[in-house]
């Protein structure tokens, strides 16, 4: 089965854990082969491939929560998000940094470039640093957090703590609920048309004061190792589908063609 193969593989270290990276950067030059969301034409670039910011410096880190995905075994979700990023094209155009299930992460953007998933196009707003504006895609890193498992939400805690102290901001300033930029509060609003991320809202303070504990156990900016990508094996267990919630309307199509197939290779 042709699963995706890491352009390389990097670790870093929080906490006495060791996370694993796998690194699969959407190229610059992809271009889609339809017409995929209303911002992205047959023909049009899979990414903004834009530097954050403008000058490559994030002002932020934006947590997202999408669904859980069942998927055939010796793959995972993260990996299969990735995939149908790119090359396969199914996410409607949306392109986020990371995403992450259990201890899998992969990485589709680098920590420099502009993403597309906050929902706020290129506009910019107060940020939580005052004096300062920011917009989610132009100016921070996003970390998409697949279903609402523990251990998935803690290797999202760590990563997050590692991209803070990467981005030189404390938590408090730098890490935002997908909602902050569709204007809600970091909180689930009722009646709104979406909550993101829907799981960690109702607890957003318990997953900041987390994201704080590994900030503050991080001595530097964390270390970088990198590994030849034929040394990557992958043999996740099988992951059961359940707690099927839409709130993310661009993989909606997606995840219904899913769940009537079951078992799905994005
Ligand atoms: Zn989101």
């Amino acid at each position: 089965m042709p699963f995706l193969t890491p352009d390389r593989i990097w670790k870093i270290h929080v906490d006495g854990a060791e996370l694993e990276i796998n690194e699969r950067i959407i190229p610059d030059d992809a271009r889609s082969p339809r017409q995929i969301a209303a911002h992205i034409p047959k023909g049009g670039k899979m990414k903004p491939v834009a530097l954050l910011g403008g000058n490559g410096k994030a002002r932020g880190i934006t947590i997202h929560n999408t669904d859980d995905i069942n998927v055939p075994a010796g793959t995972t979700p993260a990996e299969q998000y990735s995939r149908a990023t790119w090359p396969n094209a199914n996410i409607r155009g949306v392109a986020v940094h990371f995403y992450v299930w259990r201890r899998s992460i992969w990485q589709n953007l680098s920590l420099t470039e502009q993403g597309w998933h906050a929902s706020d196009g290129v506009s910019r707003r107060a940020s939580k640093r005052p004096g300062y504006t920011i917009g989610g895609n132009v100016d921070t890193i996003a970390v998409e957090i697949i279903g609402s498992g523990p251990e998935t939400e803690e290797t999202a805690a760590m990563l997050s703590a590692w991209l803070l102290k990467e981005i030189k901001l404390e938590p408090y300033a730098g890490l935002y609920a997908h909602n902050y930029f569709m204007g809600r509060p970091e909180r689930i609003v009722a009646g709104a048309a979406k909550n993101c991320p829907l799981f960690i809202l109702p607890r957003w303070n318990d997953f900041k004061n987390k994201v704080s504990k590994y900030y503050s156990g991080l001595i530097c900016g964390g270390e970088e190792v990198t590994i030849p990508s034929g040394g990557f094996v992958s043999a996740p267990p099988l992951r059961i589908f359940k707690n099927f919630h839409m709130f993310f309307p661009e993989v909606y199509g997606v995840l219904k063609r899913m769940r009537r197939s079951g078992r799905h290779v994005l």
